[in-house]
């Protein structure tokens, strides 16, 4: 079984926060040892996981790739969105998080971010969950 998070986002460039409603359904799951996979499926959004408790941290990412990706730099995709799908490309579409005794192995800072790069409108994540 495939879970779905919908996820809103707020601005043409967002990472959100979505660590509570994937433990929430890890939760659900009833699996206490095993892999949780995270995955977009969107050309122009990805997956990271990195420091959730200072948010200056989400915003020197974003920063940062809109510095290494401009928005226009010549490129030859004519629905103007090319900068959003190389940031895509560059985060990766997905993560795994390993689960014991019923709860992600993320560090303490860790947090799992949904990232926008092409927004604001609504997207999905999908979640699997397996045991082992
Ligand atoms: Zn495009």
């Amino acid at each position: 079984m495939i879970h779905s998070i919908n996820v809103r986002t707020r601005a043409r460039v967002d990472l959100v926060d979505i660590t509570s409603e994937v433990e929430g359904l890890v939760k659900k799951s009833g699996i206490k040892d095993g892999i949780c996979y995270v995955y977009v499926p969107h050309t122009t959004a990805g997956i990271t996981i990195n420091e959730g408790a200072d948010p200056s941290v989400k915003r020197d990412i974003i920063h940062s790739l809109e510095r290494l990706v401009p928005r226009d730099a010549g490129y030859t995709h004519l629905e103007g969105n090319s900068d959003a799908h190389i940031k895509s490309s560059l985060v990766g579409a997905s993560a795994f998080v390993l689960i014991e005794q019923g709860r992600l192995q993320l560090g303490t800072w860790q947090a799992i971010f949904f990232c926008e790069f092409d927004g604001p409108r609504h997207r999905r994540v999908a979640v699997k969950i397996t045991g082992d």
